[in-house]
C-alpha cells in the first residue's frame, strides 16, 4: 500500500512524462503486433503443394487451366463432372491473397465434403500462385489481386478469372473468396492507423458478404456455426471503419471506407455478374493453421448445406 501511495503521488507530481510513458506503451504493444510473423515463411510449392493434389480431384471434377498468372504460373478451375441444370450453384475461390493459404489447403483437405454436395460445386483455389509460393499478399509486381476484378484491369490474374466466370454463363446461389486477417493487411495499407484500435489486429474471424437478396443473406449463419464450433469471432464493431454487427460487415449498407469503395474485390465481381449472396470470409491470421482451415471448412459447410 505503501508502494501504491508513493507511486500515485509521483504520478500526480509528473502527469506529463506518466502520459508520455503510457503513449509509448500503446506505440510499443501495437509496434511489436505488428512485427510478429503470423506466417512462418516456409517455402512452399505450387506444383507439389496445390497442382499435384488437385489431381485426386479429377474423379469428380474436371480440372481446367482458365489462363496465366502475371508470373505465368497456371491458374486452374473445377468443373463438377456431374453438373446438375436443377441443382443450385456455389463458387468457392481462395488464394487471390498469397500470404492467405488457410482457405485453399482447407479445399484441398476437404474434397469428400466438397464432392457430396447437393449442388453444383466451382472451386477456382489458388487465384494468385506466385504469391502462394512466396507468400506474399501481392503478386511479383506488387499487385493486390483483390483490387483488380474491374473491366480496364491489366493482371492477368483477374482478368482470366472474370473471362472464366462470365464464360460459364451461370447463376450462382453463393459466391465465397477464402482470406484471411494477417499482420501484413495492416503493414501495407493500415500503419497510418496505428493508434486506431479498431483494425482487425488480433480479434476473431468475420465475414464480408454484398446482400442483393435478404433471403440469401448467409453470414449470419455462418457466425452461429462457427461460434457453435468454438471459433472465435471478432467482438469489434467497426472493421476498417466499417460497421461490423454480429462478426459480419455487409454490403451495400456498409459501404463507407474507401479502401473498399474504391472496390474491384472479387466479392464486388461476384455480386455485380454471378450473385444476389457474394461472401468474403476472413480467418484469423494470428491463429494456428490447423483452426484457420477448420474455420474454412466450416463456411463452406454452411453454404453447401443451406
Ligand atoms: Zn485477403
Amino acid at each position: 500500500v505503501k508502494k501504491l501511495k508513493k507511486i500515485i503521488a509521483w504520478v500526480a507530481k509528473n502527469p506529463l512524462t506518466t502520459m508520455r510513458a503510457i503513449l509509448a506503451m500503446i506505440i510499443g504493444r501495437r509496434i511489436f503486433a505488428l512485427t510478429k510473423v503470423e506466417h512462418p515463411s516456409v517455402v512452399r510449392s505450387y506444383k507439389n503443394d496445390v497442382l499435384e493434389p488437385l489431381e485426386k480431384f479429377k474423379d469428380n471434377w474436371n480440372l481446367k487451366e482458365i489462363g496465366k498468372s502475371e508470373e505465368g504460373f497456371p491458374i486452374m478451375a473445377l468443373e463438377p463432372k456431374d453438373f446438375n441444370q436443377d441443382k443450385e450453384n456455389i463458387l468457392i475461390t481462395a488464394g487471390v491473397h498469397g500470404s492467405e493459404p488457410a482457405g485453399l489447403f482447407s479445399l484441398l483437405k476437404n474434397k469428400e465434403l466438397l464432392s457430396h454436395s447437393d449442388k453444383n460445386v466451382y472451386i477456382i483455389p489458388c487465384v494468385n500462385p506466385w504469391g502462394f509460393e512466396y507468400n506474399k499478399r501481392y503478386t511479383k509486381n506488387e499487385v493486390d489481386v483483390n483490387r483488380q476484378f474491374k473491366e480496364d484491369t491489366e493482371n492477368s490474374n483477374a482478368q482470366c478469372v472474370m473471362s472464366y466466370l462470365k464464360g460459364l454463363n451461370l447463376k450462382f446461389e453463393y459466391t465465397i473468396d477464402l482470406h484471411e486477417t494477417t499482420q501484413e493487411d495492416i503493414r501495407n495499407e493500415g500503419f497510418i492507423h496505428l493508434l486506431n484500435s479498431k483494425l482487425p489486429i488480433e480479434d476473431g474471424a468475420f465475414i464480408y458478404q454484398t446482400v442483393l437478396n435478404k433471403e440469401k443473406e448467409l453470414g449470419s449463419h455462418i457466425v452461429k456455426r462457427l461460434e457453435e464450433e468454438e471459433i472465435k469471432v471478432t467482438s469489434w464493431k467497426e472493421i476498417w471503419e466499417e460497421p461490423c454487427i454480429n462478426g459480419t460487415v455487409t454490403y451495400p449498407e456498409a459501404r463507407v471506407s474507401i479502401m473498399y469503395s474504391t472496390s474491384g474485390t472479387l466479392e464486388d465481381f461476384c455480386a455485380n455478374h454471378l450473385t444476389e449472396s457474394a461472401i468474403t470470409a476472413e480467418s484469423m491470421g494470428y491463429e494456428s493453421l490447423e483452426k484457420r482451415m477448420k474455420m474454412h471448412k466450416i463456411v463452406m459447410e454452411t453454404a453447401l448445406n443451406k
